[in-house]
């Protein structure tokens, strides 16, 4: 923390807990809040480097003073008009909803007077676009572990209790926490349905992942829209270079609409096939989550399906469970480590750590990752009795230019 920066002010100071000196500091150490005015501090928060940015939004590093890195998005709230707003509002919820170890985790969300900040799981590895741009084209191994969790975070967004459409899935929004653990990001333009039959008509997302549907200018399925963009990663992912190019949006919508793409000869066979079973322009052609996880592709792949995350609700049923005797291991870490920063039984009970905009939700958010973590919920699915792809140079065409997001109609 930075308690020891600001100075014990008397003797007492020795005895507080982490969380006291942090929020005595916050109202009587004047660095601190200074820091706290000119937004290097943004509630239990430092904020460091920016460390990307999109359309809406500028990603920051920060440091939770108790705890540990997180990313802040953050936007600008003068300059959000009212659509901007419903989409932030969906973006929280979606990320509320979910909780699954390819799904980048939303911890809390603080808002000042000008700025709301997304506090999320810190990618540090970049993302696919960048990683692709910057070193080549991902191996048949690398491309299927990585295709593979993007797979297993679809699956589990559109399961029946979930059913949050992405919208605008693209190798920008694939990010990288390790070396190949890869996690679903931005979920500005995504929605949640009753169920997959739901008729959409919002046309959102990056052009060059959209689907034919979208461009037809007629109302589409969810599911299959983010099938789709997924045949445009794995495409980008396997060959360095996107399915869809043009130089125009006239072009380049032909050029969808017209399910105008070449596979490269040199891609394996069952990858190919996995590519023109997704890319069809009939949506209901396209291959289902299912097909594509049960595809030859995929089948030396060995997903960690028994790490799945365990039901954060029943974690906080237990951390309140003060009289259980018998606390599961997780369980008790997690409330020794709140204990030791200074939660006490009252600041759980007063808050139900389901409200994100509280700073004690943040916090055992956090450890609950920890926890999760440490228990192997990021394990990487495995490929089983494959050899390395042999290292071919991939297409570097279309190299550079990142796609932006757009909330609009794509014609
Ligand atoms: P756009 O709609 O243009 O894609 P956005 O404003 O919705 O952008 P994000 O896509 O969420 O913003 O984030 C922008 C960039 O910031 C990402 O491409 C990534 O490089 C970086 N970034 C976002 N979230 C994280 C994170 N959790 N950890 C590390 N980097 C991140
Ligand atoms: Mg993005």
């Amino acid at each position: 923390t930075d308690s020891s920066e600001a100075g014990a002010e008397d003797g007492e100071a020795d005895n507080l807990t982490p969380l006291e000196k942090l929020t005595r500091d916050m109202c009587k150490d004047e660095k601190t809040m200074k820091e706290l005015i000119i937004g290097r501090r943004v509630g239990f928060y430092k904020v460091r480097g920016e460390i990307g940015h999109g359309t809406f939004s500028r990603v920051k590093l920060a440091f939770h003073a108790l705890t540990r890195k997180v990313a802040l998005k953050i936007l600008d709230k003068t300059r959000l008009d009212a659509e901007a707003q419903r989409l932030l509002s969906r973006e929280i919820s979606s990320m509320e909803a979910m909780q699954h170890p390819n799904v980048v985790r939303l911890y809390e969300v603080v808002e000042t007077p000008r700025r709301l900040h997304l506090v999320l799981e810190y990618a540090g590895g970049g993302d696919l676009h960048s990683r692709i741009c910057n070193e080549r084209k991902l191996s048949d191994n690398d491309s299927k572990i990585a295709f593979a969790q993007i797979l297993s975070a679809i699956k589990y967004m559109l399961q029946h209790s979930v059913n949050i459409i992405h919208r605008d899935l693209k190798a920008e929004n694939v990010l990288f926490t390790t070396d190949s653990c890869v996690k679903v990001a931005d979920f500005g333009f995504s929605t949640q349905v009753s169920n997959h039959n739901i008729a959409l008509d919002t046309f959102c997302g990056s052009p060059p992942y959209a689907a034919p549907e979208l461009f037809r200018d007629e109302c589409y399925l969810g599911p299959q829209v983010d099938v789709w963009a997924m045949g445009v990663v794995l495409f980008f992912m396997v060959t360095g270079s996107m399915p869809f190019r043009a130089e125009t949006m006239g072009k380049l919508r032909r050029c969808i609409i017209e399910c105008n793409y070449t596979v490269p000869p040199w891609v394996p066979g069952p990858c190919q096939r996995l590519i023109k079973g997704i890319l069809k322009p009939d949506p209901s052609e396209r291959y289902a989550i299912d097909q594509m996880l049960g595809c030859d592709w995929l089948l030396p792949v060995e997903f960690p399906w028994s790490f799945l995350p365990c039901e954060s609700t029943n974690t906080l049923r237990s951390l309140m469970d003060f009289e259980s005797s018998s606390l599961e291991e997780e369980v008790e870490e997690i409330r020794s480590s709140l204990e030791n920063l200074g939660f006490t039984t009252e600041h759980l009970q007063n808050n139900q750590l389901k409200d994100s905009r509280s700073p004690v939700t943040g916090v055992y958010r956090i450890l609950l990752h920890q926890a999760e973590k440490k228990r192997g919920c990021d394990s990487l699915p495995v490929v089983r009795g494959m050899m390395r792809d042999p290292k071919r140079e991939g297409l570097r065409a279309y190299r550079g230019l990142r796609h932006t997001s757009k909330f609009c109609v794509l014609s």
